[in-house]
This record gives structure tokens, C-alpha cells and sequence, in this order.
């Protein structure tokens, strides 16, 4: 069975812990674009360079170093079966790159599902990863222009899928245990 999702959500939503075991259920490899682009900085590529300064800054990274990236990962193997993508696409020019990736694999996408979340909850849940993970990029300024940059240029998103039937939307506050849950059972209802 071939399963292609993408989960949609702003920062702090939760995406990264629920993709990990979503796909880790489906089998599908998740796949995280943030997750890449830490690894690239940490081991000082050329392309961690240059995502680095974005990322500090709470924007995203140009589209055509993203779609390049996500081209290559995609074109692996082990996501020929099927994925989960956290974090990509995150604007209208990565929904077209994407759609012309799948169409080049005779492919399409299954469903995208949309964490929701209050946004209060998300500057708390935010500023305590802080904390613990001590990432660059969740300081108070930072996560504030962050969310600013989802609402800009992601919010839409959720309207061209929906206008495709592809969406599906999951209430992501709670436990992270009833958000799997949740997700889980929305998912059996499109088949995954
Ligand atoms: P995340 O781990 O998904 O919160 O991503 C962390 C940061 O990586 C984002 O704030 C962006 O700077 C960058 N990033 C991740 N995914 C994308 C994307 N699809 N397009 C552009 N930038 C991205």
C-alpha cells in the first residue's frame, strides 16, 4: 500500500513528535525539512549555511533551495512507497513544486492533514522547547515573526487543499498521546 501525506501546522502544533509516529504506524519514511536543514547546520554544509541564516531570523528558506532539497529526498528510494511530509510545502510555489515532483513519479497525494492549535498555546509550548532542546530559532522575537510568516504565507495552503478534498483537519491541543490518537483515527477514514 502506498500512503503520501503532508502535515500542515503552525510552528509548535506538535508536528515533528506526531510525524515521527504517524509514519512510524504507516511505514512511511517522515520526512522533515526543518529536521534537514538542522543536520545540514550542524555539520556545516554549504546548503546549512545558507538555510542558517533564515532560520535564525524566524523566515523561510528561498523556495528553490527548499524545492532542490526536498527533489533530492524524494527521489530516494525508500520514499518511492510512500511518505510523510513535516514541514513542506509551506508556500503556494512548493504546493506547485510538489504537485510537478509527484506528477513526474505518476503519483499523487493522499491526504494532507492540518494540526490545529491555539496560538497562545503555541507561544508557551514554543518558549518551553526552548528550554529543553535549546533551539536557535525559539526565542520570543523569533517565534513571534515565525507564526507571522505561517499565517503570511502557509495559512493559504490549508484553502487550495481543501479546495482539492485533500484536507483533513486533527485538533492537535492535549495530550500528546490523545493528538496520535486523534490522528490515527482520522487517517483509517482515508485509508491509512
Ligand atoms: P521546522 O522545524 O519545520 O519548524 O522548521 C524550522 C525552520 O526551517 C523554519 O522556520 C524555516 O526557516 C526552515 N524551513 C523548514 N521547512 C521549510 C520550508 N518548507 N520552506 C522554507 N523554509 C523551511
Amino acid at each position: 500500500m502506498t500512503m503520501r501525506l503532508v502535515l500542515l501546522g503552525p510552528p509548535g502544533a506538535g508536528k515533528g513528535t506526531q510525524a515521527a509516529r504517524i509514519a512510524e504506524r504507516i511505514g512511511v519514511p517522515a520526512i522533515s525539512t526543518g529536521d534537514i536543514f538542522r543536520v545540514n547546520v550542524a555539520e556545516r554544509t554549504e546548503l546549512g549555511r545558507t538555510a542558517q541564516r533564515y532560520m535564525d531570523a524566524g523566515e523561510y528558506v528561498p523556495d528553490e533551495v527548499t524545492n532542490a532539497m526536498v527533489a533530492d529526498r524524494l527521489s530516494q528510494d525508500d520514499a518511492r512507497p510512500g511518505f510523510l511530509l513535516d514541514g513542506y510545502p509551506r508556500t503556494e510555489p512548493q504546493v506547485r513544486e510538489l504537485d510537478s515532483m509527484l506528477e513526474a513519479q505518476d503519483a499523487s497525494l493522499d491526504a494532507v492533514v492540518e494540526l490545529t492549535v491555539e496560538v497562545d498555546e503555541i507561544v508557551s509550548r514554543l518558549l518551553g522547547r526552548a528550554q529543553e532542546q535549546g533551539r536557535t530559532d525559539d526565542t520570543e522575537p523569533v517565534i513571534r515573526r515565525r507564526l507571522e510568516v505561517y499565517h503570511e504565507q502557509t495559512a493559504p495552503l490549508v484553502g487550495i487543499y481543501a479546495g482539492r478534498g485533500l484536507l483533513v483537519q486533527v485538533d492537535g491541543m492535549g495530550e500528546i498521546d490523545e493528538v496520535t490518537d486523534r490522528l490515527q483515527a482520522a487517517l483509517a477514514e482515508v485509508g491509512a
